[in-house]
């Protein structure tokens, strides 16, 4: 990003993210647990993820293949060997009192991710991103569900265990706006991945630390903070915040709130605030825990992991950004086309499918404007369209073969197809959209009447019988398939013309 100018007595806002990113695992992180979402609590639950006496953890594979290719893919530094630690805390979704997670020695370190926010590129330094165990999950019920008011709690393990990542930023952001076009970057990266499911609920959990700071005591460029001016500003980390889109919310609110403490001379207090979705505001929760108080110390029962093989075995695909670079210059795409054809990677890889087959602008049309809109409309995601893809590339052939008008693929077989769980041959045959048969039969119409002058010579005389016979040669020519009636009217058209 270019460097904003900054006015006297202005304030600059600083933003820094951490990220708990559920990772899609068939399995819990330390047992053979199935992750898969169910409504039955305590389903899927064993020993080790209910830290009972004497269970040991055993480290899964493909927690470690995620975070590796997570690593990877935000250019991060992977070293030869990462540690666990236990983070002591007592609450009652943590069943063994303290959290399996990493601590000095994470998994990944120094990474970054590029954003691009109204045209301007910018790099997200990326602190540090770590393995750990996902606790488990609280209801509190009656006196209206808050924690402080419910006649009591219940506790749900399935979630117990479940593989997180969590990705620690840079304080490097300077808006909300900014945050959100990391944070869709960084689902759309992970997703291209496969080592995410954004459909899943709580998949995705940020808090935000937020500092106000005014202007003059940042020494040179806002873009580099200065690492007093933060460390003397108060911030604020707001919590329960679960999507891009709540992000900004979440921390436009808070910007407001600080920015108009300061301007009346009030101090803003360091404290943890939990956004509260519905009524759109955040509210002060406690204050904030220091680091110390958790007592990190190594987890004895898992020994250090050798991490250099998995580096150099596993392979990530093209992510999102190289892939929208090469959309524009293979395919000769806008950046806004290229962007939304590759908002998923299955929208990509269809998309290219498409463009092989046919005319690359024809297939953005199709599958950027035409399926993504008529998705969008009816809330579907294109991943529900499994096994139909083969259909909408059938319709696109239909149009590059001229053989319907594509405002009828899009208006009418398109939409049936979506709606009706049709076929497109069996909607233009349905619906007689073939455009085919007409124009063969008009071309059959015309060879008749010059291939007979004289029955046109007894037709323009008055001998309305002669057109009989035409109507008999146009029949022959198009085997019978055509309707006579249709026939007798167009070739009237063709002789009064
Ligand atoms: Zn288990």
């Amino acid at each position: 990003m270019t460097a904003q100018t900054v006015q006297q007595g202005d304030l600059v806002t600083v933003i820094g993210l951490e990220v708990h990113v559920q990772l899609e695992t068939d399995t819990k992180i330390f047992c053979g647990c199935s992750t898969e979402p169910t409504d039955e609590p305590n389903e899927n639950v064993c020993p080790v993820c209910l830290g009972l006496p004497g269970a040991l953890p055993v480290l899964n594979e493909g927690a470690v293949e995620a975070a590796v290719k997570i690593g990877k893919a935000i250019d991060a530094d992977i070293p030869e060997e990462t540690r666990f630690h236990r983070k002591n805390y007592y609450y009652p979704d943590l069943p063994k009192n303290f959290q399996i997670t990493q601590y000095d020695e994470p998994i990944c370190a120094d990474g970054e991710l590029e954003i691009s926010v109204e045209g301007d590129r910018r790099t997200v330094a990326i602190e540090r991103a770590h393995l750990e165990e996902d606790p488990g999950s609280l209801q509190h019920v009656g006196g209206g569900g808050g924690i402080d008011t419910a006649e009591y709690t219940l506790v749900d393990y399935n979630r117990a265990g479940t593989p997180l990542m969590e990705i620690v930023t840079a304080p490097d952001f300077r808006s909300p706006d900014e945050v959100r076009a990391f944070l869709a970057e960084l689902e759309e990266v992970l997703e291209y991945l496969g080592v995410f499911d954004a459909e899943r609920d709580g998949s995705l959990r940020i808090d935000a630390n937020l500092s106000i700071i005014p202007e003059e005591e940042i020494d040179g460029d806002a873009e580099e903070i200065d690492g007093d001016a933060l460390e003397a500003a108060n911030r604020t980390e707001v919590k329960n915040i679960s999507s891009h889109k709540g992000a900004q919310k979440a921390l436009a609110y808070e910007e407001t709130r600080q920015k108009n403490a300061i301007q009346r001379g009030r101090a803003v207090e360091q404290e943890t605030r939990h956004w509260d979705e519905s009524r759109g505001i955040t509210v002060s929760m406690r204050s904030k825990e220091e680091e110390k108080d958790y007592r990190y110390f190594e987890e004895a029962d898992l020994p250090p992991l050798q991490v250099s093989g998995w580096k150099a075995e596993i392979a990530i695909p093209e992510l999102p950004r190289a892939r929208r670079r090469r959309f524009q210059e293979e395919y000769g795409l806008s950046e806004e086309a290229a962007s939304k054809l590759t908002s998923t990677k299955q929208v990509a890889d269809f998309y290219e499918d498409v463009a092989g087959e046919f005319d690359p602008d024809l297939a953005a049309t199709w599958v950027a404007d035409n399926l993504l809109g008529e998705l969008n409309y009816r809330d579907m995601e294109i991943t529900e369209m499994e096994g139909r893809l083969e259909e909408v590339t059938r319709l696109v052939e239909l149009v590059a073969e001229d053989e319907i008008t594509a405002k009828n693929a899009r208006e009418t077989v398109l939409r049936s197809m979506l709606d009706d769980g049709a076929s497109p041959d069996e909607i233009v045959e349905e619906e007689g959209l073939g455009k085919t048969d007409e124009d063969e039969v008009q071309q059959a119409v015309v060879e008749a009447i010059d291939e007979n002058p004289g029955a046109v010579e007894d037709y323009e005389s008055g001998d309305d019988g002669a057109i009989n016979f035409l109507v008999g040669q146009v029949m022959q020519k198009t085997g019978g398939s055509a309707d006579p009636g249709d026939v007798n009217q167009l070739l009237r058209a063709e002789l009064e013309g």
